[in-house]
């Protein structure tokens, strides 16, 4: 196999860090730029005595020029909490910044992947999401930042491709959890674990009845990378993720289960637009790149629930 110089975006992230070190372990050369709004640098501090990881600060909202045969750009807050905090930044993190990256692309002729997400489907009206629904975005609504500028960034991308064939794949992300994600950053996964391990009440907005498929990292991680080795003539968008669905309700009895937490249950508001069902259709995925999960969600929760045990225990 070729050792190639591959740009990670958001590389100091959850699924970034991840990536980072899957490439490496793969033997490729890996360049993580960060600017560090919600990535951290603990999250990549055991792949700095590798010579073949690079960091770099920088905001993909500013061009960066560099030479590397890949670039995988997952810059862009995720969490609700966090894609909100700044709206306006984050829409110019999905368009200027895929801008900047698709340039970048073109002029060094790289192949490029955009972690694009499910939320381009919105509070979908289809059941399981396939790839050929346009979805159903409230486009002035708290969660349209996020979800117009990831629908801006495929549409940049796709055109990069007609325009000046530029290599692209865009992969649609379903929720994703597992170690390094960030306590704090109010999803759910990690919500509702940290809750359970402090005994506090696990918050439920709404009644609990809407649904989501979670996946965990390295499945997420082990599709990214066989969609970017796909050859040129697939771009995608392709669904990731896990199509074991399940209600709030039931993660929440979950974890507590996994915990071994005697926490009771709130309910708070629903968020605004919150989706009501999440479900991806993954047959593209298993047809293109012969792929689905293999982490069950009992597993998945039990080594991320270990994680947040011993970052409590650190402090
Ligand atoms: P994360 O917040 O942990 O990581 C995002 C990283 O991007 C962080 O390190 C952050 O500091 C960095 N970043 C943000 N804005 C930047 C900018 N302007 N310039 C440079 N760096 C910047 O989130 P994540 O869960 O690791 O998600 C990674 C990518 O995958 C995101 O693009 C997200 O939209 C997409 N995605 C994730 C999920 C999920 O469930 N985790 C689901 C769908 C899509
Ligand atoms: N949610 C919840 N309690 C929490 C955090 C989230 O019930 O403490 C719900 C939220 O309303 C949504 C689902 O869990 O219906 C997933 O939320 P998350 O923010 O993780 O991701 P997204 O809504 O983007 O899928």
């Amino acid at each position: 196999m070729k050792k190639k110089k591959i740009l990670v975006t958001g590389g100091a992230g959850f699924l970034g860090s991840h990536l980072c070190e899957r490439l490496l372990n793969d033997g490729h050369e890996v360049i993580c730029l960060d600017n560090f709004f919600t990535g951290s640098k603990k999250n990549i501090l055991h792949l700095m005595d590798n010579p073949f990881f690079e960091v770099i600060r920088h905001d993909i909202t500013m061009p960066f020029f560099i030479e590397v045969d890949e670039i995988y750009n997952l810059a862009c807050p995720a969490s609700p909490i966090h894609y909100q905090f700044n709206p306006i930044k984050t829409i110019k993190t999905s368009v200027s910044g895929s801008i900047n990256m698709l340039g970048l692309a073109k002029r060094i002729k790289a192949k490029i992947l955009q972690a694009s997400t499910s939320e381009v489907y919105g509070d979908p009206q289809v059941h399981p999401q396939t790839e050929d629904y346009w979805g159903h975005v409230n486009p002035i609504g708290s969660r349209a930042c996020y979800d117009e500028g990831k629908r801006c960034a495929e549409a940049l991308f796709v055109n990069y491709k007609k325009q000046n064939n530029v290599r692209i794949k865009i992969a649609r992300i379903f929720n994703t959890y597992g170690p390094r994600m960030d306590p704090e950053d109010g999803r759910v996964v990690s919500n509702f674990i940290m809750q359970a391990l402090k005994g506090e009440d696990i918050t439920i907005y709404g009644t609990g009845e809407q649904s989501r498929s979670f996946c965990y990292v390295d499945d997420m991680i082990e599709g990214l990378i066989r969609l970017m080795n796909t050859d040129d003539s697939f771009t995608g968008p392709v669904n990731l993720g896990n199509p074991n669905e399940m209600t709030m309700l039931d993660l929440a009895s979950l974890v507590k289960d996994l915990s071994g937490s005697g926490s009771g249950i709130s309910y708070n508001e629903l968020p605004e637009d919150d989706p009501m069902q999440r479900q991806p259709d993954i047959s593209l995925a298993k047809k293109t790149l012969s792929w689905e999960p293999s982490t069950i969600l009992r597993e998945g929760l039990k080594r991320t629930i270990d994680y947040f045990k011993n970052l409590q225990e650190e402090v």
